[in-house]
């Protein structure tokens, strides 16, 4: 499985190692309720090993690990440009604790210069949860959050996945953070390969359910795109097809509802679900609303079925 993901990968986009690849600064809920500045860096550094059916991480990324010093530089580099904010999100595009992401021998030029946030938050898949995370929180004297892709909890899709984890991985890394005071958030993929619509947004609930069971804090629901060359492929062959808006709205809805933590949902490129130009502008600003007051907010009636 994994030579067809890689064998049907468009070419990687030109990256600078000595750059992050991209950097802002949104606005995003907190665990407290308030609306606070949240300043992301995409880190600039060597592909995730894994090799996920879904992913599109890895076109930002190098083939061999960054020179010591150069993840600083890159946080150094976007710091600069930024605004102020509270928290920081440092993303890799994979794992925030893989030795040949970023070098173990940066932790300390990393945690001086993002100490000052009120919360650092990384990426990692949950097999490579161990005591490095309680080290580098330490190391950081501030709240760390890491961020867990759990995609799905559907037992028959999350295997399809190749993310080589299983639930039990990823309910073990949770427990392993949060027995030392490690938030957590989840990653999950609405309408994953082979679910049809209704299945989607069932699977996507049901994985947010067991996220907030466990104790996760905050559930980001990323609707599957494709992008990366076996997407368009299973998309061709009938076995992918990517949600709808609607069903994006359902699930935040229904998430919100639980009561039972944040539930955000990934706005970026979402344009290519809201293509009514009626109702796709107001729905996607309606979406961002509450995914910053985490409050349900009347939906919009429009005829076009998007
Ligand atoms: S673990 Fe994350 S970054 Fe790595 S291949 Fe899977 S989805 Fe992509
Ligand atoms: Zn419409």
């Amino acid at each position: 499985m994994t030579a067809q993901i890689v064998s049907a990968r468009p070419a990687k986009n030109a990256v600078d190692p000595r750059r992050p690849y991209a950097f802002f600064v949104e606005p995003e809920a907190t665990a407290s309720g308030s609306i606070e500045d949240v300043a992301t860096i995409f880190l600039t550094n060597r592909e995730c090993p894994f090799r996920c059916l879904m992913c599109d991480l890895w076109k930002n990324t190098t083939d061999d690990t960054v020179p010591p010093g150069a993840i600083a530089e890159q946080i150094d580099y976007a710091l600069a440009r930024l605004p102020a904010a509270r928290h920081i999100k440092l993303y890799n595009s994979g794992n925030f604790f893989d030795a040949k992401a970023i070098p173990p021998g940066d932790y300390p030029a990393i945690a001086d210069r993002v100490r000052a946030f009120n919360t650092v938050i990384v990426e990692n898949h949950p097999n490579l949860c161990t005591e490095a995370c309680v080290r580098f929180r330490d190391a950081l004297g501030t709240s760390l959050e890491v961020a867990l892709g759990l995609e799905t909890v559907h037992p028959r899709v999350l295997p399809a996945l190749n993310k080589q984890m299983t639930l039990e991985d990823f309910d073990r890394a949770v427990e392993l953070l949060l027995r030392d005071s490690i938030a957590v958030r989840a990653f999950i993929l609405l309408r994953p390969p082979t679910l049809d619509e209704e299945q989607g947004v069932e699977w996507a609930l049901r994985s947010i359910e067991h996220c907030f069971e466990i104790g996760v804090g905050c559930c980001a629901v990323i609707p599957t795109r494709a992008g990366n060359g076996i997407m368009e492929r299973l998309q061709r062959e009938g076995l992918f097809t990517p949600p709808r808006l609607v069903s994006l709205e359902r699930v935040l809805e229904a998430g919100l509802r639980f009561g039972r933590g944040r539930v955000l949902v990934d706005l970026w490129d979402v344009e290519k679900l809201a293509s009514c130009p009626r109702c796709g502008p107001p729905r996607v600003e309606r979406l961002r609303s509450m995914n910053l007051t985490q409050r349900v907010v009347p939906s919009l009636a429009c005829d076009c079925g998007t």
